[in-house]
């Protein structure tokens, strides 16, 4: 089992470390907890617990929430919420607002960014809404 926090109403619960998706008990939503790997153009919103890694090239524009974000050499622009760490690697861009545990900015990376880093990342409030993202992602 591990403990997650919902990224919709941060109920806090456990789940099987075997589960991919669920509801979760308190709000009903969806959550997805697969590892994601972005090698194009996204816009929109994207939540999961797993992991989130931009590979080069890509480009993400909107709002993602999840348990770890890497930028390896692609670009963001807008918010990113990790319940977990952020790593910014060389030849990558980010700019937006980020929130999460840690943030590691390797030299070569660009950086715009408001950063949050707390020891219990809390979601910040909705902005104006996303078009969700369903199908364009690669899973590891
Ligand atoms: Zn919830």
């Amino acid at each position: 089992m591990r403990r997650v926090n919902c990224p919709h109403c941060a109920h806090r619960f456990e789940v099987s470390v075997k589960a991919i998706s669920l509801r979760c008990p308190a709000c009903t939503r969806h959550l997805r907890f697969e590892d994601v790997v972005i090698r194009h153009r996204l816009k929109g919103e994207l939540a999961t617990m797993g992991h989130v890694r931009l590979e080069n090239p890509s480009e993400v524009i909107g709002r993602v929430v999840c348990g770890g974000f890497v930028n390896h050499g692609g670009r963001f622009e807008g918010s990113v919420t990790v319940f977990g760490d952020i790593e910014l690697t060389p030849q990558s861009f980010t700019a937006g607002q980020l929130v999460a545990k840690s943030l590691h900015v390797r030299i070569g990376a660009t950086v715009r960014a408001k950063a949050t880093i707390v020891p219990r990342p809390q979601e910040p409030p909705k902005p104006a809404t996303l078009p969700r993202i369903k199908r364009p992602v690669f899973r590891i």
